[in-house]
């Protein structure tokens, strides 16, 4: 099996999964109970908040742990949202649905507009900086698409915030982007952060909410008091484990290699499929712009899902979109947004990478896609 579609999900690595056996053998403990081995649980939730703190550069900051980045994305908006009588949210043309559908459904007074993209499916601090003024209250802006690996400006955006409406809160979604590109949440003058464990080789059923002191979030769970009455509910201690240890033990040092196998990747396919199309930021160009894991390519006139089941029939696993949407939306609205012409869209795959994966592997998708096109594209309408 080659497994190319790190973005939707990961495969929790066997540290991990020591982790989590631990943290259920002898961790279970409620760690807001009082006595000494709950203590030990809680030791354990506090050293993850602080490998979280120290990985995104954000000492003052608190974490709250969530049951996933939908959790924490919404935590955010709703959260803050929640007591404005009025105001406007902005959010990107390519945010997940987990930023954009709590952004459309805030209070009658909240006004949800959307910020363009340009061609490479970037902000476009232009339009941008239009939309900027005091009746902003929060901006909502995505690390790293999760469709075209497109690194958001983040420092530009806080430099507009600052300038035109210094009391607006600045949201990242960080759930494509944490641990795989650098990120400092003070340099960046961000507010909040949203991360998931499942994207990150930990496991599914934990996410985390970062913020810093501006920031006023209402729970949106209420009930015991636990994470400082920001999300009541007994923590998931098992899987805080698990991220605890997805951090400890993630393999930095390759996240360079993974950068240099999806350049092999491209370049194998261009080679191979000279009219294969790249969309989004150029996979060989500034790696603050193009993420070195997600590679998002149009190999017209091959349908998307067509090809991934041919894929699939040989064991390689691509994805076409956001892994929660692909099931219901025909053209992804990243792509649109970017201007890509509708055959173009409805042919693109996304091939997501994690450190783990091989120049080998690249090869053999390479030369599957090739094998697939040369009779698929024979029967598809140009
Ligand atoms: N934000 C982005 C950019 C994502 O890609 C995803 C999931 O694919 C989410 C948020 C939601 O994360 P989770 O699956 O942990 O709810």
């Amino acid at each position: 099996m080659i497994y190319l579609d790190n973005s939707a999900t990961t495969r929790p690595t066997d540290a991990v999964r020591a982790a989590v056996d631990l943290a259920m053998r002898e961790g279970f403990f409620n760690p807001s109970a009082l006595y000494a081995p709950a203590m030990a649980a809680e030791k354990e939730v506090r050293l993850c908040r602080e490998a979280i703190l120290k990985t995104l550069h954000f000492p003052g900051g608190k974490v709250v742990f969530t049951g996933c980045g939908t959790e924490a994305d919404n935590l955010m908006i709703s959260g803050t949202l929640a007591s404005l009588r009025e105001g406007t949210v902005l959010y990107t043309a390519g945010e997940h649905p987990a930023v954009k559908e709590p952004c459309l459904h805030a209070g009658s007074g909240i006004t949800a507009k959307e910020i363009s993209f340009d061609r490479d499916g970037r902000v476009d601090l232009e339009k941008l900086e239009g939309l900027l003024d005091s009746s902003v209250k929060l901006i909502c802006v995505m690390q790293v698409n999760n469709e075209t690996g497109a690194v958001q400006p983040l420092a530009q955006i806080a430099d507009l915030r600052d300038r035109l409406c210094p009391g607006a809160f600045l949201h990242v979604d960080g759930v494509q982007g944490f641990l795989r590109v650098p990120f400092d949440m003070t340099k960046c003058r961000a507010d909040s952060y949203a991360l998931s464990g499942h994207k990150v080789h930990a496991v599914k059923g934990i996410g985390a909410l970062v913020y810093g002191p501006r920031c006023r979030i209402s729970p949106r769970l209420l009930g015991g008091g636990q994470e400082s009455g920001m999300r009541s509910g007994t923590e998931n201690t098992p899987g805080i484990a698990a991220l605890k240890e997805a951090i400890a033990s993630f393999p930095f040092e390759d996240v360079e290699k993974m950068r240099q196998c999806k350049i092999h990747l491209y370049h194998r396919i261009r080679e191979l499929i000279p009219s294969a199309a790249v969309n989004g930021p150029d996979p060989e160009g500034d790696p603050s712009v193009s993420a070195p894991h997600v590679l998002n390519i149009s190999i017209e006139p091959v349908r998307s899902e067509t090809m991934l089941h041919a894929l699939e029939g040989e064991g390689i696993y691509v994805g076409i979109g956001s892994a929660c949407s692909s099931h219901k939306q025909k053209v992804s609205a990243t792509l649109r947004a970017m201007g890509i012409a509708p055959k173009q869209a409805e042919s693109a795959l996304r091939f997501s990478l994690c450190p783990y994966n091989t120049m080998e592997e690249m090869d053999a998708v390479a030369e599957a896609l090739k094998r697939h096109y040369d009779v698929l594209s024979r029967f598809s309408r140009r």
